[in-house]
């Protein structure tokens, strides 16, 4: 197996064709992973969640960072990007990138069932929390037969 790195550019064609990344946060130097459903866009990533832990967490330490990746014949492709939480409550400030979040997510069929209840009404919930991980950096490997 040889191991590359990957150009900005693929990173950026991996992480907008991602639809589930493993989210980290860490609080009193303990790590906490997640998968999370997410969206890619002008350097951001987006997702939605309802409140716990991984929201309380990036609350009190907004640094994260996120793995996304995939198989790709006998070898594997991964993107690593380090990031600042930052949240999108549905207010004057945060609503047009709110609503870009929305409008990201529920571009992917079914996009809010692991982070919520099933919705009755085609109207955003009040209660989710969207937010978008902002990119600060990312390295990309890819990794494929000799
Ligand atoms: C493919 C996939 C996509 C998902 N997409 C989303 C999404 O878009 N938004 C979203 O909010 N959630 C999503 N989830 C669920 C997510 O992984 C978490 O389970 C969920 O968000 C609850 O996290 P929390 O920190 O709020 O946990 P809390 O409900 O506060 O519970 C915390 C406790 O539960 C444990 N725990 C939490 N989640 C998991 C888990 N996945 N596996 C094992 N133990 C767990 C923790 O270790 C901790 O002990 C997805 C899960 C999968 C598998």
């Amino acid at each position: 197996m040889i191991i590359r790195e990957l150009s900005e550019q693929e990173c950026i064609e991996i992480l907008a064709a991602a639809r589930v990344g493993h989210l980290a946060c860490a609080r009193d130097d303990q790590p906490y992973v997640v998968p999370i459903t997410i969206a890619f866009a002008q350097r951001s990533i987006y997702s939605f969640s309802l409140s716990g832990q991984k929201i309380d967490w990036m609350r009190h330490n907004p640094k994260v960072s996120l793995q996304v990746g995939h198989p790709e014949g006998d070898g594997w492709k991964s993107v690593v990007i380090q990031g600042i939480y930052k949240e999108l409550p549905d207010r004057i400030g945060s609503k047009l990138e709110r609503e870009r979040a929305w409008s990201l997510l529920s571009s992917h069929a079914n996009w809010w069932e692991p982070g919520s209840l099933k919705p009755v009404t085609a109207s955003i919930p009040s209660d989710h929390i969207f937010y978008c991980l902002s990119i600060e950096s990312m390295t990309g490997r890819q990794a494929v037969p000799e």
